[in-house]
Formats: C-alpha cells, structure tokens, sequence
C-alpha cells in the first residue's frame, strides 16, 4: 500500500471514531450524553461511573448485566417497536402523554429506556446521603423532615408489587409528591398512571435490579440505595 493511501484510510477511520465514540469508551469526555440518547436513534448512554463504582451498596456484576443487557434490550427493542410507527421520530418526552393502553411495545421498552437512563444518573459513588438547598427545603415542606420522606419513599418501594419502580416526582406546581408505577410506566405517561408529574428520582425495584446481592432482600437493596443517591442531580432536576 502506498503511504498517502494508508495516511487517507487510517485518516478516515480515526475521524469516525472521534465523531462516533463506541459503546464502552473509557474517556469521560466523550460519555453520551443521555438527553440526546432520548432522542431517535435511541442509544445506550454511557453509564457515569464504572461498573463496580458503586460496591458494595450495587455489585459490580448486578450493574454490568442491568446495563449491557437489561437496558440495552430495551434500546433495540424501542428501535424496533416505534419504527413506522406513528411515535416515528418523536422523542420519549413526546411519546410518553400519547401512549395508550395498545401501545405496549412503545410503553414496555419506551419507559424502560427512560427510566434506566434516570436511575444511572440519579446514583452516584459520591453520594452524600442527603440534600441540601431548595430540594432539602422543599423535602421539609411536604414531608416534614428528610427522616419522613426517606421511610415513606422506603415503604413506596418496598410495597411495589412484583416488578415497578419507586419515584420523587413535582407537580406542575413544583410540590414534591411520591408514588410508584409497575412495570416499565413511569409519571410521564399521563394516560396511564394514577398519578403524574415530573420524575426527579427514580428507583427501579425489578428483581434484576438487586437480587444477586440481596436476593429477596429488597428492603435490605432499598436502604443501600440511599447510600449511593446523586442528590445533586436530583436538586438539578428539582432546580430546572
Ligand atoms: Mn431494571
């Protein structure tokens, strides 16, 4: 081969791997951004953080298998179900008021993509344990003391009925409210469940989230969560 033509290849490739950074990519500069993987084409966000950066509240193996395969088979799964469909093209956020009771493959793999996405985020290795500011001022208005809100969001989660999640969500108003959906829902979806509003912490609450470290231990799962909450990033969401 002659050099130039090497130089021209080599060239090429290097571009389109700096513009289209691979599932797995180490430098957290490049991490994707997961607002723009709500987007179609939906993708695998990165996780923040490495797979055993959370032990020993979240193992190592629990975290790999719930986002290379759990959450991944929800992306393709998404892909395919709203593809001519009439959610083409439309973000999750737009999707999610729409959906009815016979857009099951949207609502399944729609809400599992969104919500994995949040429950990554609202986690961290850096947790503190509480919040602080307005979300902390805005805990104590609605629930009395973070003390109260903790074992309120604790019984929500652990009475979740086979596989669902355990939310803080606001209102329209911004008043704080807890609640829990089954399955893949969340409080987006205005149709379909009890209660709405915006989702600022999520916990997903499925078996597959904690059962080969806690097996039927969730109470046991719940109270290491509250160890590993990114508060910031719930005050973000509160705050935006
Ligand atoms: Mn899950």
């Amino acid at each position: 081969m002659k050099k130039r033509t090497f130089l021209k290849i080599a060239g090429v490739s290097l571009a389109s791997y700096v513009l289209v950074p691979h599932f797995g990519c180490k430098n957290p500069t490049q991490k994707k951004d997961s607002k723009q993987t709500m987007l179609p084409p939906f993708t695998l966000p990165d996780l923040p953080y490495d797979y055993n950066a959370l032990e020993t509240n979240i193992d190592a193996r629990t975290m790999e298998i719930h986002h290379s395969k759990h959450h991944a088979g929800y992306v393709k799964k998404l892909s395919a179900a709203v593809a001519g469909s009439a959610f083409a093209g439309m973000s999750l956020e737009e999707v999610f008021p729409k959906l009815t009771m016979d857009d099951d493959g949207v609502r399944n793999n729609g809400g599992g993509h969104f919500n994995h996405s949040l429950f990554w985020k609202n986690m961290s290795p850096a947790g503190k344990g509480k919040p602080e500011g307005d979300l902390l001022s805005a805990i104590q208005t609605t629930f009395g003391d973070f003390e109260t809100f903790r074992k309120l969001y604790w019984k929500e989660a652990k009475t979740v009925f086979g596989s669902g999640w355990a939310w803080l969500c606001k209102d329209s108003e911004n008043k704080l409210f807890i609640t829990s959906t089954p399955n893949q829902d969340n409080p987006l979806m205005t149709k379909l469940v009890e209660k709405t509003g915006t989702p600022l912490l999520a916990l997903d609450v499925w078996e597959h989230a904690y059962y080969l470290k806690y097996q039927n231990r969730r109470g046991d799962y719940i109270d290491s969560f509250f160890n590993v909450i990114n508060w910031d990033e719930v005050s973000r969401r509160f705050n935006e």
